[in-house]
């Protein structure tokens, strides 16, 4: 068996150890005998896996008690929607900033539902730059601040929270949430897909204040009403049970790995490391101003493009997979998240600087 160092932006690399264990509880699961994707999710079994998870997650994120944690689906494009449909709360406006890709489409579904200001944009700059906070235009009356703290797609990171005022703060923790510290105190609501530093895909994670939670528009779907899904502790309908259970299993291994601070600080060693072999070469670029470089997604080009075919190729052929830019903004992109090896991150500079070396 060999394993390769996938830089998929996600789905992407699970812990060895995690896929692991699920490969050992597979056929019977801890002496119950059936598989977790054959329990009922109401029963014993299940229930004690889903309490342990929750708890778990809220431990690693140092939740506070007056939040819900919510396990969802339909995954983190489906709360797009809800968060208006949810939060605007009879108002008519909510304010959004515009960083990349994810914030675009965030911006778009919520058009849908209520007028979109948008607070501020990085577009003139072709999402390389966070707008300054002093030239944001938040307006008050608006429901909620909408901003996406890693954009997966374009490679930039808020480094702090930013100051919404009285407005709740609403966020897309989709691609780091978990890899960094983060005071959830400072939000009204957050959420994240699962399958980039959580699990495989099929959860979204949402934690949300309580006092956000019971303001849904009427004709909201149970489905889709926190308070409902708050209610029924996520479980309204039958929720996608082995993908909660792989989820604990991942929260398992951060905990055991040193939790987020600990984790942070290798995802801080593993980007600095990259960029510095991206800045220290004449082939590399990475666009993105140094101020708000992503540590979860690297994106960077070559200076000659008809090298791209060769470079993906004989990286592929050297086991770092999936590194090609999004097909939007083309070139390439390494997404490491908490599950990629350091070991992997160094393969690929080596890779990089014979690569460079030789063309
Ligand atoms: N937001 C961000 C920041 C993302 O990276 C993604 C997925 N790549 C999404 C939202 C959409 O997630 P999903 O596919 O789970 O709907």
């Amino acid at each position: 068996m060999a394993r390769i160092y996938n830089f998929s932006a996600g789905p992407s690399m699970l812990p060895e150890p995690v896929l692991q264990q699920a490969q050992q509880e597979m056929l019977d699961w801890r002496g119950s005998g059936m598989s977790v994707m054959e329990m009922s999710h109401r029963g014993p079994h299940f229930m004690a896996i889903a309490e342990q998870m929750k708890n778990d997650l809220i431990e690693l994120l140092a939740v506070p008690a007056n939040y819900r944690v919510l396990f969802l689906q339909a995954g983190a494009s489906a709360q797009f929607a809800m968060i208006p449909q949810n939060i605007l709360n009879g108002k008519t406006k909510a304010c959004y900033v515009n960083t990349g890709a994810w914030s675009t489409a965030a911006i778009k579904e919520a058009g849908k539902y209520c007028e979109v200001q948008v607070a501020a944009s990085g577009e003139s700059t072709a999402f390389t730059t966070i707008p300054a906070y002093a030239d944001w235009r938040v307006d008050p009356a608006a429901a909620y601040l909408h901003y996406t703290s890693n954009e997966t797609i374009h490679g930039v990171e808020f480094n702090d929270i930013p100051d919404a005022g009285d407005l709740p703060l609403v966020c897309d923790m989709s691609s780091n949430i978990l890899s960094r510290r983060v005071d959830i105190g400072h939000y009204g609501l957050i959420y994240a897909g699962a399958q980039k530093n959580m699990g495989p895909s099929g959860v979204t994670v949402v934690i949300v204040r309580d006092d956000l939670v019971g303001l849904e528009a009427k004709n909201t779907p149970a489905v889709f009403s926190y308070a409902q899904q708050a209610k029924a502790d996520s479980m309204l309908n039958t929720p996608a049970t082995y993908n909660w259970y792989l989820l604990g299993l991942t929260l398992q291994w951060l905990k055991g790995e040193g939790g987020v601070v600990a984790i942070e600080q290798r995802n801080i060693r593993k980007a600095n490391k990259l960029y510095q072999a991206i800045d220290d070469s004449s082939l590399y670029r990475n666009p993105v101003d140094p101020a708000c470089r992503s540590r979860m997604n690297v994106p960077f080009v070559l200076a000659d493009a008809t090298l791209d075919k060769a470079f993906l190729e004989q990286a592929e052929q050297q086991g770092l997979s999936t590194l090609a830019g999004h097909r939007s903004v083309g070139g390439m992109r390494a997404s490491i998240y908490n599950a990629m090896p350091e070991a992997g991150v160094e393969a690929l500079i080596e890779f990089m600087a014979e690569f460079e070396r030789t063309h």
